[in-house]
């Protein structure tokens, strides 16, 4: 079992989130962010690749296991896009995102489409000190709706409504969310595989 770990997000979002889960789990728990370290550039073709990238960057700076996460949406009649697009797509000419324009964007190439479905999808990397990098996938299926719905969460939240749900993600509390993420369900597998079971 893990009793060391740096994670490597900046995201003060997902930084609490993940604190919540493992600060009483893992007894030598560190932030990249807190520790000074730069985000390394994600430049993968894959969210698998990008997470690792993020992961053994953190790992070579800080000779620790390093845990990273790359995530976005997937919109099936688009064939995945945003996918590792997903924040960039939000960017104005200047760099300043704005999602409320990215869900108008969206919903303009799919408006006309009979299928809606999307997912979301997180991919973990776990970069290990002897060069391992082991994967754990989150998922999550549902269909995009308009006009945006909710002003909780973040991101493309307000126009995914899960399968099963009648709430969109941004209508659901963070506990409510967390249980069925993505990014919640692939937590839940490393917490299982990593810091609980065996
Ligand atoms: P990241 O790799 O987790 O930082 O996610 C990249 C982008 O995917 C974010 O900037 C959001 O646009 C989108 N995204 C990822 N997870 C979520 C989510 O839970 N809700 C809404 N958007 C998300």
């Amino acid at each position: 079992m893990l009793n060391e770990l740096v994670v490597a997000t900046h995201n003060t979002g997902k930084i609490a989130e993940i604190k919540n889960l493992l600060v009483d789990r893992i007894e030598d728990l560190q932030f990249a962010g807190e520790l000074g370290l730069e985000e390394a550039e994600e430049n993968g073709n894959s969210f698998h690749e990008n997470a690792k990238i993020k992961a053994t960057a953190i790992m070579q700076a800080t000779g620790k296991v390093a845990l990273a996460d790359d995530s976005g949406l997937a919109v099936n009649a688009l064939n995945g896009e945003p996918g590792i697009y997903s924040a960039r797509w939000a960017e104005d000419k200047n760099g300043i995102r704005n999602f409320n324009l990215a869900m108008e964007k969206l919903w303009h190439k799919i408006k006309d489409e009979v299928d809606k479905s999307a997912y979301f999808i997180t991919v973990l990397a776990l970069a290990f000190p002897d060069g391992r990098v082991e994967y754990i996938e989150g998922r999550v299926d549902g269909k995009i709706i308009y006009p945006p719905k909710g002003t909780n969460g973040f991101g493309y939240d307000p126009i995914f409504l899960p399968h099963g749900y009648s709430k969109s993600f941004a209508e659901m509390n963070r506990e409510e969310k967390q249980k069925i993420s993505h990014r919640g369900l692939a937590l839940q597998k490393f917490i299982e595989k990593y810091v609980c079971g065996q």
